[in-house]
């Protein structure tokens, strides 16, 4: 990626600037969002406006986070602030819980910046409650690891945290040349669905969270050495998993059960360390 000028603003590779161009491409996305007037919706980065201005005109009032002040004064520019509220900053730090009333629930769209592109996905995870539904443009590589199925070389910790949360689906692929400057690899649109709380199943969701990145933390080793400040062979007896198998090979739901039984007070095993383990 080159910073170049498009539109007159000099596109930031800092800020993951790579500008939609296509209005086919553009047309599609707005499409499969299919925006409907009044709802609530908040666009994260929406750098020159490609899709913010469809939006604006589908919805009549649009949320946008934007962290680069040279766009932010070109949105300005463009919209009145009965079209368009902006909050400027870092998406990453945004409370998007506060966008949403209790009975409605907000969607979220963008064309993510690649290089925050996980710890966006991840901090998104904890507004899912307050969530419709979420489409976003990733790297095609980034996607393809958040809807992999076990047993696969992409499945890892951002194919668990987020299956576990949201029903998932890749919707179609953007070649590079649809946006300007045009990045080096292809993306995907992508849709999550968070799925209802009670389906959620874990007890303890930092505790998942932190058995999962250590099942995938060293790849190649088995969940009996990954998972061993965890599990004993009588718990992987218990819950009933091949403590030789690696991370790669356990269902979400298998992930659920490990972290459910260390949380269970008083189960065999070490568990009584379970709250001072990696946290
Ligand atoms: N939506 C526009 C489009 O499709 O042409 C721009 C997409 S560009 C890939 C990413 C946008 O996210 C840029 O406008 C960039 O300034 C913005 N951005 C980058 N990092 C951000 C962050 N941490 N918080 C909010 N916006 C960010």
């Amino acid at each position: 990626m080159q910073d170049r000028e498009t539109d007159g603003h000099r596109a930031r590779k800092r800020f993951g600037q790579n500008f939609l161009s296509d209005p086919n491409i553009i047309r599609r996305i707005i499409d499969a969002i299919r925006p409907q007037a009044g709802e609530p919706m908040v666009e994260i980065g929406p750098g020159l406006g490609a899709m913010t201005a469809p939006l604006v005109e589908r919805l009549g009032h649009l949320h946008v986070v934007e962290i680069d002040r040279d766009l932010i004064a070109r949105l300005r520019e463009t919209w009145t602030p009965v079209q368009l509220t902006i909050h400027e900053g870092d998406a990453l730090k945004f409370d998007f819980g506060s966008l949403c009333g209790p009975e409605r629930k907000l969607r979220i769209v963008g064309n993510l910046p690649y290089n925050i592109s996980t710890p966006i996905l991840f901090h998104l995870a904890d507004f899912a409650e307050a969530v419709k539904d979420m489409t976003f443009m990733l790297q095609k590589e980034v996607v393809m690891r958040m809807v992999a199925e076990p047993g696969t070389e992409e499945y890892g910790r951002l194919s668990v945290m987020l299956q576990y949360r949201f029903r998932m689906g890749r919707l179609f692929d953007v070649p590079p040349g649809a946006f300007r400057p045009a990045p080096k690899v292809m993306s995907s649109i992508v849709r999550l669905m968070p799925l209802p709380a009670d389906q959620l199943g874990a007890v303890d969701e930092a505790l998942l969270g932190r058995i999962v990145s250590a099942a995938f933390g060293q790849r190649r080793k088995t969940l009996k050495n990954t998972l061993r400040e965890f599990m004993t062979d009588a718990d992987f007896a218990a819950v009933g998993i091949d403590p030789g198998l690696r991370g790669e090979r356990l269902a979400v739901s298998d992930f659920v059960a490990i972290a459910n039984h260390c949380a269970a007070p008083g189960a065999a095993g070490r568990h009584d360390c379970v709250g001072d383990r990696g946290a």
